[in-house]
């Protein structure tokens, strides 16, 4: 059995995580930040969404001495000239909740017929403490004029994907993991490791 770390402790995006890859890849094992007793965290100041992953599973793969992946996502609305973007988490203040951070997007949209909008997930794999390779999915669609669906979490009430008419509040965990920004580079890293798992002569996260 082949161990890699999930280097988060996102209860929610390890879900995700696992659910994508344990069937496609019944061999590997995925840890938590949480199985080891004091994880240290790791400050985020990378400039993009390569960055701040590349920072998070870099950190992880050299705490644990083993293969880790980390990602770092959020969401771009174009007429914001791509706000939150990388400080999606943290928009309207530390400590605000979702609901506040969806009206501070509302607000900025106001009097804008421009409402396009995407969600952008980068997933970095570490080995040895390096970077060996970068996974980015995106998903487009557009803001809706207000919040509706409670299902997901961050900004999927007011988020439409192209092609519906609904927001992924609205959609719900089956249709959001198949088209997400997270699924796509989910999908992208799994295919790679797919291939180094068959390969295992040229395995480089061993
Ligand atoms: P991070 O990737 O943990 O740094 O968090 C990025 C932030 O972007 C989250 O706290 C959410 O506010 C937002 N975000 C990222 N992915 C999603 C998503 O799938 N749905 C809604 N909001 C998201």
């Amino acid at each position: 059995m082949i161990q890699i770390l999930a280097g988060t402790s996102n209860k929610h995006k390890v879900e995700e995580f696992k659910s994508a890859i344990s069937h496609l890849l019944p061999d590997l094992q995925i840890l938590m930040t949480s199985d080891f007793p004091s994880f240290p965290d790791v400050e985020e100041n990378g400039t993009s969404f390569e960055e701040n992953a590349s920072i998070k599973a870099k950190h992880a793969s050299a705490y644990a001495d083993m293969p880790a992946f980390a990602d770092d996502s959020g969401l771009e609305v174009m007429a914001l000239n791509g706000e939150p973007g990388i400080y999606s988490a943290r928009y309207a203040g530390e400590k605000a909740t979702d609901a506040e951070k969806m009206a501070k997007v509302l607000a900025g949209l106001e009097g804008k017929s421009d409402r396009r909008a995407r969600f952008v997930c980068v997933i970095a794999l570490a080995a040895g403490g390096e970077i060996t390779q970068l996974f980015r999915g995106e998903v487009h669609g557009v803001i809706a004029h207000e919040p509706r669906g409670d299902h997901g979490f961050g900004y999927d009430p007011i988020f439409i994907p192209d092609g519906y008419d609904k927001t992924f509040g609205e959609l719900g965990a089956e249709i959001k993991e198949k088209i997400s920004h997270r699924a796509v580079a989910l999908e992208k890293m799994t295919q790679f490791l797919q291939k180094e798992l068959e390969n295992m002569e040229g395995f480089e996260l061993q």
